[in-house]
C-alpha cells in the first residue's frame, strides 16, 4: 500500500543499515502534552495503576540519583532529592490523585498535573521563601511523574511494527523500542556514532539519524520508507520509489548472503597477511548474530549494558554471570571486556547533569573516583577470565597516572581472588582505549604500561577535532578522514608497534569499508566491528594485497583534505573489489 500525497525525500546520516517500509509512529518526549482525555470507570482503574507504577518508578529513579548525588558531592547537597522523594510519598496527595481520577473520569497525568499544580500554587504564594523554594522541587517531581506515565501509556499502545520518528532517541529509548519489535529509527538529532546509533546497529534496526526536520514533515500513521544504507528517509512514497527501493534491498539481500560463503575463512589478504577482524557487542544476546556474522572473537565487549538496566550497580556475581556466559560462547576466541564507560551521553539523563558531559565525569574517571564500583567490576572480570581468553581493557584515558592507578586496583583484585582460593587467569592482558587525544601523543609511552592499545575513534575524531559525536549540526566536521585524524591513527600503530604492542581498532571506522585499505596498509593489527559489517570487511580483506594497501597508505598521507582522501580510497576500493554496494 502507498500513500501518494507528496512525496518528500529527507536526507540524514546513515546510522544502521537496511531498508524498511512502514507506518510512522511519531514518538515526542521533550513536550510531554497534558491530554485531558475522557476515561470510562474500568479505564479510570487502570490510569490509577499506571499512576501507581509510575511513582513507584519515580521513586527508583530519585533515589538512585540521591545515591549518585551523596557520593559525588555529600549528603547535604543531595537532600533536595531527598525532599522530591518525600512528596512522592504522599498519601493524602496520592489519595485526592486517585479520588478526582475515579470521580471525574479523565487521565492520570492530567489530575496528576491539576493536583500537583494546585499544590504548587499554595507554596508559591508562601510568605516563607524557603516554601517558595522547594516549590521548584514539586515541578520537577510532577515532570518525572507525567513522563513515567506517559512511557507506561506508550508502551502498551505502541504497535510493534512501526517506524519510530523523533526529534531525539536517548540509548535508553532505543532499548526499550527494541523490545517491541520496533521497525526502523529516524531522527532529527543525533550523529553516526553517537551512543543511541551505535545501538541500533548492534540491535539490527536500521536507523537514519540528525534528519533535522523528520518530525516536522511526518504525521502519526503517515507511510514511511527509511533507507538506512543512505541515510535517507522518503516520506508518502510512490509506488515506483517503493519498488525502487525494494529492488535496492534485494541486490542487498543477495550480496549479504554471497557474503556468507567466506564466513569461515580467515581475514588473510592475498599476499598472507592475517589481521585478526572481531566484532564489538553490548549484551550477551547479540553473540549469537555476531558468531554468525564470522567474528574471531570480540575486540570491545562495552559492558554498560548491564549498568543501563541494573537498578543501582550490578553485583560483582550479576556481572560474572554476564561476562562468563560470553566468555564461555566466544571460545576459543579471545574477549576483550572494557570496564564501565558511562558519561558522555550514555548515562540516563536523570543520573546526573553536567555542562560538558563529553569532558566531564565519564569513564575511567569515574571508576577511579567510584573504587568499590571498579573493584566490583574488576574482581566479575578477572573471576570470568578463568573460563577462556579475556583481555580487560579501560576507557578515556587520558595519561599514564590513570593507568598506574588502575593497575594499583587490579593488583588488589587479583590479591584478594588469590587469598579467597577464586580461580582466575594470571596472564590476562591489559589494554586502553587510545580515544583522548593526550594518549593518542603519549601513545608510545601507554604502550610500555601496557599489553594492547586499541583506538577508539568515535571519542578520538571528536576529541581532536572539537566536535560532539552526537551533534548533527556540525556533523560535516565529524571527518573519520580529516588528514590530523589519519596521522593520528598512523602514529599510533607506529609507537604501538614500536613497543611490540598489537594495535586495534574498535571505534566505527575499523567497520567503514571506505576506510579498509587505508587501515591495512597502516598496519592495523585488528579490526573490531559492528557484526552487521563485519562479511563486507572481510570481503575486502580478503580481495587486496597488504603491499598494495601499504602504498595506497602512503599517498594517502600526503594528501591534504578529507575529500580528496575519501575519492582516492573509494576510487582504489571500487577498482580492487568491484562488486562492493558502496553508497
Ligand atoms: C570509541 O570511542 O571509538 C569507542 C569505541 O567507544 P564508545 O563508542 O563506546 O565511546
Ligand atoms: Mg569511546
Amino acid at each position: 500500500m502507498t500513500d501518494e500525497r507528496n512525496e518528500i525525500t529527507l536526507h540524514g546520516i546513515a546510522a544502521s543499515p537496511g531498508i524498511v517500509y512502514g507506518r510512522a509512529y511519531v514518538f515526542t518526549k521533550h513536550t510531554p502534552r497534558i491530554e485531558e482525555r475522557a476515561v470510562t470507570a474500568d479505564e479510570a482503574e487502570q490510569e490509577i495503576a499506571r499512576m501507581e507504577g509510575a511513582v513507584e518508578r519515580s521513586e527508583k529513579e530519585l533515589q538512585k540519583i540521591l545515591r549518585f548525588t551523596e557520593e559525588k558531592v555529600g549528603s547535604q547537597k543531595a537532600k533536595i532529592f531527598e525532599a522530591q522523594i518525600m512528596i512522592l510519598m504522599d498519601t493524602v496527595l496520592f489519595d485526592a490523585v486517585r479520588r478526582r481520577i475515579r470521580k471525574e473520569l479523565k487521565s492520570a497525568e492530567s489530575i496528576v498535573h491539576k493536583e500537583i499544580s494546585k499544590y504548587q500554587q499554595m507554596m508559591l504564594k508562601s510568605p516563607d521563601e524557603y516554601m517558595r523554594e522547594r516549590a521548584h522541587d514539586v515541578e520537577d517531581v510532577k515532570n518525572r511523574l507525567i513522563r513515567n506515565i506517559q512511557q507506561d501509556r506508550l508502551i502498551s499502545r505502541f504497535d510493534s511494527k512501526s517506524i519510530v520518528i523523533s526529534e531525539l532517541l536517548t540509548p535508553a529509548d532505543t532499548v526499550l523500542f527494541s523490545r517491541n519489535d520496533v521497525l526502523a529509527y529516524a531522527t532529527d538529532m543525533g550523529g553516526t556514532t553517537s551512543h543511541a546509533a551505535l545501538l541500533s546497529r548492534s540491535l539490527k534496526i536500521p536507523s537514519v539519524v540528525g534528519l533535522k526536520e523528520v518530525t516536522k514533515h511526518v504525521q502519526q500513521g503517515d507511510w514511511v520508507l527509511v533507507d538506512g544504507y543512505a541515510g535517507t528517509v522518503v516520506v508518502h512514497p510512490t509506488r515506483e520509489t517503493v519498488s525502487r527501493l525494494n529492488k535496492k534491498k534485494r541486490e542487498h539481500r543477495q550480496f549479504e548472503e554471497r557474503l556468507v560463503q567466506i564466513r569461515d575463512l580467515s581475514a588473510q589478504t592475498t599476499d598472507g597477511k592475517d589481521v585478526r577482524l572481531s566484532g564489538n557487542i553490548e549484551f550477551s544476546q547479540e553473540f549469537r548474530y555476531l558468531s554468525q556474522q564470522g567474528a574471531h572473537g570480540i575486540g570491545l565487549y562495552r559492558t554498560e549494558g548491564i549498568f543501563l538496566r541494573s537498578d543501582g550497580y550490578p553485583s560483582e556475581q550479576a556481572q560474572y554471570q554476564e561476562y562468563k556466559t560470553i566468555v564461555e560462547k566466544a571460545k576459543p576466541y579471545k574477549v576483550v571486556m572494557r570496564t564501565l564507560d558511562i558519561g558522555g551521553d550514555k548515562v540516563v539523563a536523570e543520573t546526573h547533569e553536567e555542562e560538558n558531559p563529553f569532558l566531564g565525569w565519564r569513564g575511567i574517571r569515574i571508576s577511579l573516583d567510584k573504587p568499590e564500583v571498579f573493584r566490583t567490576q574488576l574482581r566479575a572480570m578477572l573471576r570470568a577470565s578463568a573460563h577462556g581468553d579475556v583481555g580487560i581493557m579501560l576507557p578515556m584515558i587520558s595519561g599514564i597516572k590513570e593507568i598506574r592507578r588502575a593497575k594499583e586496583h587490579i593488583a588488589a583484585a587479583k590479591e584478594e581472588l588469590r587469598a579467597e582460593g577464586t580461580p582466575f587467569d594470571e596472564t590476562v592482558k591489559l589494554g586502553v582505549m587510545i580515544e583522548v587525544p593526550a594518549a593518542a601523543v603519549l601513545a608510545g609511552d601507554i604502550a610500555q604500561e601496557v599489553d594492547f592499545l586499541s583506538i577508539g575513534t568515535n571519542d578520538l575524531i571528536q576529541y581532536l577535532i572539537a566536535v560532539d559525536r552526537g551533534n548533527e549540526t556540525v556533523s560535516s566536521l565529524y571527518q573519520e578522514f580529516h588528514p590530523a585524524v589519519i596521522k593520528t591513527i598512523h602514529h599510533i600503530i607506529k609507537e604501538g608497534h614500536r613497543h611490540g604492542r598489537p594495535v586495534s581498532m574498535c571505534g566505527e571506522m575499523a567497520g567503514d569499508p571506505v576506510a579498509t585499505l587505508l587501515l591495512l596498509g597502516l598496519g592495523l593489527d585488528e579490526f573490531s566491528v559492528a557484526p552487521v559489517v563485519l562479511p563486507e570487511i572481510k570481503k575486502i580483506i580478503r580481495s587486496v594485497s597488504y603491499r598494495e594497501t601499504e602504498e595506497i597508505a602512503r599517498h594517502v598521507l600526503e594528501m591534504k583534505t578529507e575529500e580528496d582522501i575519501k575519492d582516492f580510497l573509494r576510487v582504489n576500493l571500487h577498482s580492487m573489489v568491484p562488486e562492493l554496494l558502496l553508497e
